[in-house]
Order: structure tokens, then C-alpha cells, then sequence
């Protein structure tokens, strides 16, 4: 859309109230164009800056919301995809010591719906999602993957610092008086944490796709458990006191690849 509505008053109104339409449509650059123009008709002398100020404001509510999760309000998918793409794609920008990212998935949720159904459940990923985000570093965040899975996304942090995060997260969780919302209820959390240093092999789909396999050894082990891979020797090892249990599954690292029947 263009923006030479003329140079008189009721061109600065008509740039304003186009203005006013593309900012309730969400289409902001063009927004602020025609508020620019109003103001440059106005020459400085009763220029529309509250309209700028609300519209700046209005945009930033909008951009914050659009990185939130409706049901649980932690970041969502979209924003998590946007952040690994920026630390992790060319030109790798994670820091000195590179990126660490967990991927944790709520043990056996389906039995949390099938016995106090979807609402409570609703109620426990809430819960949950406050848990997984209490206590982050500096710069971590958590987001939800899809479903009963997050994203926990530490940059500039070793794999040991993610190991020790995460593992506190899950003890959270394991600790948390569930039986607040129902006395027969307990909620325990599997994770895989998967790091990469560099710019060698940086590529968003190869670090996500180390941790989903690290997740499903945690599970393949007995589940609340924190998986990752020993950098000395990549031998598949469990955080915290699950370090103790046998027969710990040795995956293959495999690129990952979107399983079905995984939300959005
Ligand atoms: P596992 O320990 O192997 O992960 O078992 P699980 O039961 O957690 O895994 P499964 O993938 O079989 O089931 C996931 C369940 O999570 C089923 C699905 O209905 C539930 N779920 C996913 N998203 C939501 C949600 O937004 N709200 C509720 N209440 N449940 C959800
Ligand atoms: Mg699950
Ligand atoms: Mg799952």
C-alpha cells in the first residue's frame, strides 16, 4: 500500500486511519509508514507520537504473545525454532562454549489424562512448565515442543552445567507435593540433554535430534532419568542417582526425524 494520501489535514487523517487499520491487522511496518507520513505532514508541530508510542506498544504485546504457549504460557514452538535457527545455523553464534539443549518429556502422561482426564492434565503441564522453569541460568529458557514435551535451551553453557540443570529440574519435579492437586498423583519428567561446541556440525536438526535420542534412552533406562553421552568416551550415561542403574541402552546418534502424531 502506498502512502501519498496528499499534504493536507485531512491527509494526515486518512494516513492515521489507515494507520489505524494495518496496526489491528497486524501489519505494522506499513502501519508506522502512514504514521510516519502523517507526522511528516504535520512537520514536527502536532505530531501523532502517543499514536506511535501505542502502536509500538501494541506491537510488542503482540510479538510476545505470538511466543507464547496458549495453555501453558512458556515459549512455544515457533519461538524455540527461531532461537536454535539464530545460535545454531550459519554463522554459529553460541557463545565460547557452545549450545546445550534437553529435550524433556512428561512419563506416562496418557495415564494422567486417562485417569483424572484432559482438563486436570492441562492443569499438570501448567504446573509443570513452572517447575521446568524455576531456577534457569542466565539466558536459558524452556519452550514447548509439542504435547507433554519441552525444550530446555541453554546458550553459552557446557554440556556438565546442562547435565547438572536439567537433573535439578527433574528432581523438582520428582519433589514437587503433587498430591496438592490430587492424592494419588505423582508426575516425574525424562530428559536427554545433547550439546555441540562448535561450528563443525552446528545444524539445529543434528543437536535436537542427539537429544530426542538421548530422551528415549533416559526412558529405554526406566524413565525420571536425565540422559547424555560422556564426551570422553560418547558412552550413554544417566545424571543424579539413576547413574546407579543397570543396562543403560546404547543408541546410535541418529539425525532426527519428525515422529507422527507429534503437535506442532
Ligand atoms: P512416555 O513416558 O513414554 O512418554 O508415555 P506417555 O504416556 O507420556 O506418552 P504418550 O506419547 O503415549 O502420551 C502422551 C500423552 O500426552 C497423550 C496426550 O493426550 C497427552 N497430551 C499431549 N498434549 C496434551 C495437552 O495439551 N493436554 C493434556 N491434558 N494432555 C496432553
Ligand atoms: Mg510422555
Ligand atoms: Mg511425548
Amino acid at each position: 500500500m502506498g502512502t501519498s494520501t496528499g499534504t493536507s489535514p485531512r491527509a494526515v487523517a486518512r494516513h492515521t486511519a489507515a494507520a489505524e487499520e494495518l496496526a489491528a491487522a497486524g501489519r505494522w511496518e506499513e502501519a508506522y509508514q502512514h504514521l510516519r507520513s502523517a507526522m511528516q505532514i504535520l512537520g514536527g508541530r502536532a505530531a501523532p507520537t502517543d499514536e506511535l508510542d501505542r502502536l509500538r506498544r501494541e506491537h510488542a504485546e503482540a510479538r510476545e504473545h505470538a511466543r507464547r504457549d496458549s495453555l501453558t504460557s512458556s515459549y512455544n514452538r515457533r519461538y524455540l525454532d527461531e532461537r536454535l535457527l539464530a545460535l545454531l545455523d550459519p554463522p554459529f553464534r553460541a557463545g565460547a562454549l557452545g549450545v546445550s539443549v534437553a529435550i524433556v518429556d512428561a512419563d506416562h502422561f496418557k495415564q494422567v489424562n486417562d485417569t483424572y482426564g484432559h482438563l486436570f492434565g492441562d492443569r499438570v503441564l501448567q504446573r509443570l512448565v513452572t517447575l521446568l522453569d524455576a531456577d534457569l541460568p542466565d539466558g536459558a529458557f524452556c519452550a514447548r515442543y509439542g504435547g507433554e514435551e519441552f525444550a530446555i535451551v541453554l546458550p553459552d553453557r557446557d554440556l556438565e552445567t546442562a547435565v547438572r540443570v536439567c537433573e535439578a529440574a527433574r528432581d523438582r519435579v520428582d519433589r514437587h507435593p503433587w498430591a496438592e492437586l490430587d492424592p494419588g498423583l505423582r508426575v516425574t519428567v525424562s530428559a536427554g540433554v545433547a550439546h555441540t561446541a562448535g561450528p563443525s556440525h552446528p545444524q539445529v536438526e543434528r543437536v535436537v535430534g542427539a537429544a530426542d535420542v538421548l530422551l528415549y534412552a533416559a526412558k529405554d533406562a526406566g524413565r525420571n532419568a536425565v540422559a547424555y553421552r560422556d564426551p570422553h568416551n560418547e558412552e550413554v550415561r544417566l545424571a543424579g542417582p539413576a547413574a546407579r542403574r543397570r543396562g543403560v541402552p546404547q543408541p546410535t546418534d541418529v539425525p532426527r526425524h519428525v515422529r507422527p502424531g507429534r503437535a506442532g
